[in-house]
């Protein structure tokens, strides 16, 4: 790794630009303007972020928090919980534990820094993970290797048959940062009674690792604090799924990298709550005005990300989407499944519920919810089978009538390259049109921005669709 990049906290660098970002957001429009011409550098994603109004000023102070909270924590006596976005944080926040998702991080030092994540990727492999370990962890991960990030106390994941890239680079990070390690299990089936037993013994022996390592012992009551506050965001994020549904969309293409960012990040913590009930006062002013969340106004086509998005250096994929009037239907990150959504109409105990009447009930509910997590949820087997990847993804596309269905992914995902393209075939046969993208979300290095822009214009262009 670079000297000059070695010299610098990455957690400290992350909370100095969201919470500066944070203070710019209570200025006038003036003072903002006026910022902007001496911020260069981060010019691009602030702009992105602050031209979205309110609910960009409290997604920044969601992030600042996290990020004081993470800074803060070995001061305040409280444990760090290094996870992943497989995972929900909600049960670490009942533990009073902070947690640190990797896979957000990497992504808000791609979309922030002109330097993009690259330093940390790279110094990830040259502590031993492979090249086509999954970025989105890796970038994280190499700062935290080279010593720049808070010291997790311990390591939280799920996923060992769902992502291998995912469980690999947990279990490495733990032996190379010698960490305790939890690794859940992941459910065989979404809806069966003997799978939802074995995973709630499951959660049961990741409550006692927990209480262990924090020395806490799990708070029943904080828990079901925690579980309504996660009940009442999933009921926001539903009610602007809904209203995603209509066309135009009210919803802004950037609205669904807040929605998972906080979802991954601070699920169940009240900051998160307040950036939600701002976008959806936004969304559900724009649905009565018939007006679309494109800054142009104008939904020249409806977009589903069937996968992850593209964490380009300075937002430039967002930007993208808004500038060429496509509305942004969500990705596999951002949907709830929680029950009463209705894409899950269509697919048969794919929802989840929460409830709160009893301790067992509570673990039954963040145990199916966690089922729910992107990859944990779509990547569990054979993409077809009921359930499954192809099931969900037709089911979204048809809710909210889709035009057109993107993949977007990192190299080092096997799990999605070995069936995208029969996936993609049978998407195509059920009458969207469906495009690859062959560039690496989290590390513009692997393909550029210029170059895959191009493609996915040729895309456009070539299926007649703008
Ligand atoms: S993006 Fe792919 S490789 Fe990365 S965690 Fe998800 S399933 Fe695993």
């Amino acid at each position: 790794m670079r000297a000059e990049v070695k010299e610098y906290n990455f957690d400290w660098m992350m909370n100095r630009g969201v919470a500066a970002a944070s203070l710019a957001a209570d200025g006038t429009v003036k003072e903002r303007d006026l910022l902007l011409r001496y911020v260069p550098y981060f010019k691009g994603p602030l702009e992105a972020i602050l031209g979205e109004g309110e609910p960009g000023a409290e997604f920044l102070k969601m992030m600042a928090k996290f990020f004081d909270n993470l800074l803060t924590a070995h001061q305040k006596g409280k444990k760090i919980a290094a996870t992943t976005f497989c995972f929900s944080p909600a049960i670490l926040y009942a533990v009073d534990a902070v947690p640190v998702t990797f896979e957000i991080l990497t992504a808000l030092a791609s979309m922030m820094w002109k330097r993009g994540a690259f330093d940390y990727l790279d110094f990830a492999c040259e502590a031993g993970l492979t090249e086509t370990s999954c970025s989105s962890q890796r970038g994280a991960i190499g700062a935290y290797f080279a010593g720049l990030g808070e010291e997790p106390d311990f390591m939280v994941c799920d996923t060992p048959g769902v992502c291998d890239t995912n469980a690999n680079a947990f279990a490495f990070a733990s032996n190379y940062l010698n960490k305790p390690f939890f690794q859940l299990n992941y459910p065989q089936r979404l809806n069966d009674g003997r799978t939802s037993q074995y995973h709630i013994d499951d959660f049961k022996a990741l409550i006692t690792f927990l209480e262990e390592q924090t020395g806490n012992k799990m708070d029943y009551d904080r828990l079901k604090r925690v579980l309504l506050e996660v009940e009442k965001q999933d009921t926001i994020i539903a009610d602007m799924e809904d209203m995603q549904m209509a066309v135009p969309s009210p919803v802004p293409p950037l609205y669904n990298m807040f929605i998972y960012a906080g979802r991954f990040i601070c699920s169940g913590l009240p900051e998160y709550t307040t950036a939600l009930e701002k976008m959806r006062t936004a969304v559900r002013r724009n649905l009565e005005n018939g007006i679309c969340g494109l800054k142009s106004g104008v939904e020249k086509k409806r977009l589903f990300m069937c996968y992850i998005d593209h964490y380009t250096v300075d937002m430039t994929f967002w930007k993208w989407l808004d500038y060429k009037g496509l509305s942004h239907l969500g990705s596999i990150l951002s949907k709830t499944f929680m029950e009463g959504t209705g894409y899950t109409k269509d697919i048969d105990g794919s929802a989840y519920k929460m409830d709160t009447s009893s301790e067992e009930a509570m673990l039954n509910s963040i145990a199916q919810l966690n089922a729910r997590l992107p990859m944990v949820r779509s990547i569990r087997g054979p993409y077809d089978q009921p359930n499954m990847w192809l099931d969900e993804t037709l089911a979204v596309a048809r809710a909210y009538k889709a035009d057109c269905i993107i993949y977007n992914g990192t190299p080092g995902c096997r799990n999605t390259w070995g069936m995208v393209k029969p996936f993609a075939r049978d998407l195509e046969k059920m009458g969207y049109p469906t495009f690859i993208m062959y560039d690496d979300a989290f590390d513009d290095r692997v393909e550029s921005w210029e170059n895959t822009r191009a493609r996915l214009e040729e895309f456009f262009t070539v299926r007649g669709l703008l």
